[in-house]
C-alpha cells in the first residue's frame, strides 16, 4: 500500500477575474521512505496541489474533485460532511503524521518564542513525553541538523540565527514527531548555494535515517537531482512527465522537461553560456488551453497539439509522459 495516493485532483480558485483552474486531474503515488520531487515554474500548480492534499488551501481555493489516501486512510475533503470537521481532523493529522518546511523559515518560526519552546511544545502536544525527555530530544535534534552549541542556542530567539541556521531549526522542529512524510516547499530558494547544498544534505541524511517519505516542491531541477528517487514535472496545472531521477535526467521525453534540463548549470561546462531559458510564458489558467498546455512554447508542436490534450503514455515502467510525440495516432504535421 502506498503511503500517499492522489487520484484525479482538481483544484480551483475563485478570483475577481474568474475561476482559476490551478490543478487539473493530477494523480500520483508516493511510497514509504521515497523522495518525490515536484518540479515546475511558478504558477504551474505544484504548491497548490500539495496544499490541496494537506488541507492548507487559501479561503478562495477549493478541491473540486479528487480522492487522497494517506496510509490507506481517506483524507479527501469530500470524505467529511462539514468543513469544520475536515479542518479539525487535518490540523491533528498534520501535527501527527507530516512535517512541513517552507521557503522562509520565519513564516514557520514564532519570532517571540525561544527555540526551546518551539521545539518542545509540539512534542508535548503530540507525544506522551515528559518535558525533560522532550528537551533532551530537542537538543539531540539541534545537534543532528548541525546547530553548534545546542545547549546554549536552544535558549535563543529566531532573530539570533542566520537564514541557513533558521532553516535547520525548522527541519529539527519538522522531525520532532518522527513524521511519516516531510513536505519541503522551496526550502532552499532563499539560501545561498553553499548553504543550500548543506540543507539538502541534512534532509537527505534524515530521510535515510528515519525512513520518512519526502515531497520536495521546487522550480529548480538541480535541487531534486541529489535528493529525489522520482520526479514529477508540472506544467499548466498538470503532471506532464513523471519518472525516476534517471528517466528524467537521462531519458526525458517531454519537450518541457528537456527545456528545464537546458536551464540547469552543468558544473563541468563553462556553465553561464550553456543555460537556455524556455522562451514565452506559462498558460493562463483562467482559460486553460484545450489542447496541450505547453503548445504555445513548444518547438516541436504539431497541429493536433492545439486542439486535443495528449493522453498519458507509459514510456517504461513508472515513466509516464503526456505528449503527442509519443502517441502513434498523432499525425506529424
Ligand atoms: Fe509539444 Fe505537442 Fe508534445 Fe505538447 S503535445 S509538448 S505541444 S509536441
Amino acid at each position: 500500500m502506498a503511503l500517499l495516493e492522489v487520484n484525479n485532483l482538481k483544484t480551483v480558485f475563485k478570483t475577481d477575474a474568474g475561476t482559476v483552474q490551478a490543478v487539473r486531474n493530477v494523480s500520483f503515488k508516493l511510497e514509504q521512505g521515497e523522495a518525490l520531487g515536484i518540479v515546475g515554474e511558478s504558477g504551474s500548480g505544484k504548491s497548490q496541489m500539495m496544499y490541496s492534499i494537506i488541507g492548507l488551501l487559501a479561503e478562495n481555493g477549493k478541491v473540486e474533485e479528487g480522492q487522497f489516501f494517506f496510509d490507506g486512510q481517506d483524507i479527501s475533503p469530500s470524505n467529511f460532511t462539514h468543513k469544520k470537521d475536515y479542518d479539525n481532523f487535518m490540523r491533528q493529522f498534520r501535527g501527527n503524521s507530516m512535517a512541513m518546511i517552507f521557503q522562509d523559515p520565519m513564516t514557520f518560526l514564532n519570532p517571540v518564542l525561544k527555540i526551546e519552546t518551539q521545539l518542545v511544545e509540539p512534542m508535548l502536544n503530540h507525544t506522551d513525553m515528559t518535558r525533560e525527555q522532550a528537551k533532551e530530544k530537542a537538543l539531540e535534534l539541534l545537534k543532528k541538523v548541525g546547530i553548534p552549541s545546542p545547549e546554549k542556542r536552544i535558549n535563543q530567539y529566531p532573530f539570533e540565527f542566520s537564514g541557513g541556521m533558521r532553516q535547520r531549526i525548522v527541519i529539527a522542529i519538522a522531525l520532532a514527531n518522527n513524521p511519516k512524510l516531510i513536505i519541503a516547499d522551496e526550502p532552499t530558494t532563499a539560501l545561498d548555494v553553499t548553504i543550500q547544498a548543506q540543507v539538502l544534505e541534512i534532509i537527505d541524511d534524515l530521510k535515510k535515517e528515519s525512513n520518512s517519505a519526502v515531497i520536495m516542491i521546487t522550480h529548480d531541477l538541480g535541487v531534486v537531482a541529489k535528493l529525489c528517487d522520482r520526479i514529477a514535472i508540472m506544467y499548466g496545472g498538470k503532471i506532464v512527465e513523471i519518472g525516476t531521477d534517471k528517466d528524467i535526467f537521462y531519458n526525458p521525453k517531454h519537450p518541457y522537461t528537456e527545456g528545464l534540463l537546458r536551464c540547469i548549470a552543468n558544473p563541468e561546462d563553462d556553465n553561464e553560456k550553456t543555460l537556455t531559458p524556455i522562451a514565452g510564458s506559462p498558460p493562463d489558467l483562467l482559460n486553460p488551453p484545450k489542447g496541450c498546455p505547453f503548445v504555445d512554447r513548444c518547438e516541436k508542436a504539431m497541429r493536433i497539439c492545439k486542439d486535443f490534450a495528449p493522453e498519458v503514455t507509459e514510456v517504461s515502467e513508472g515513466h509516464q509522459c503526456s505528449c503527442w510525440l509519443l502517441d502513434k495516432r498523432a499525425v506529424r504535421e
